[in-house]
């Protein structure tokens, strides 16, 4: 849940500001002028006609949320934003916010050493050398910290306070 409330606050507030506004804007009408007017329901009770467009509207909500998160999601993972963004919003049947979920970057770790954010994954940090990813020392691939083995060659990897040490190839 916390991960959940985390990923929420990557939405822009703008993007909660609008979703709302939208919101209000199709139901707060609808349901006091067009509603009671129409043949089918206006035969339903007024609580059953707060309910269904009440009700149903919140997918704008959801939508403009949606739209929000990823540009606030590219932003950080530093894709192109105003283009995915546009992406999300243009292309018909959620494709285009589908397609970002598959193509988009891993999120980009500040660098311990310097704090520079760099986009790509590299073994070190090409502004002050700070060694960010261990890598195996048979491959040289870049391996997770939590691995026993290299995940390509199998290589059995040290632990990860010596991996650093013991892996000058790729330095250079
Ligand atoms: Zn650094
Ligand atoms: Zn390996």
């Amino acid at each position: 849940m916390s991960r959940f409330t985390k990923e929420l606050r990557v939405i822009p507030k703008t993007a909660w500001v609008v979703g709302w506004f939208a919101y209000l804007c199709f139901t707060v009408p609808l349901f006091i002028f067009v509603t009671p007017t129409d043949r089918e329901l206006g035969k339903w009770p007024r609580w059953g006609q707060a309910l269904l467009i009440y009700g149903i509207f919140l997918f704008v909500v959801a939508v403009v949320a949606l739209i929000g998160y990823v540009y606030g999601d590219a932003k950080r993972r530093q894709m192109r934003y105003v283009m995915w963004t546009l992406l999300a919003i243009f292309i018909p049947n959620a494709i285009g916010m589908i397609l970002y979920f598959i193509l988009r970057d891993p999120l980009p770790k500040p660098c311990p050493g310097c704090g520079h954010v760099e986009k790509a994954r590299f073994p070190f940090c090409p502004r002050c050398g700070t060694l960010l990813q261990p890598t195996c020392p048979k491959c040289d691939k870049l391996v997770e910290p939590t691995w026993a083995n290299c995940a390509y060659c199998g290589q059995q990897l040290p632990e990860p306070a010596t991996r650093a040490a013991q892996n000058p190839s790729v330095a250079t």
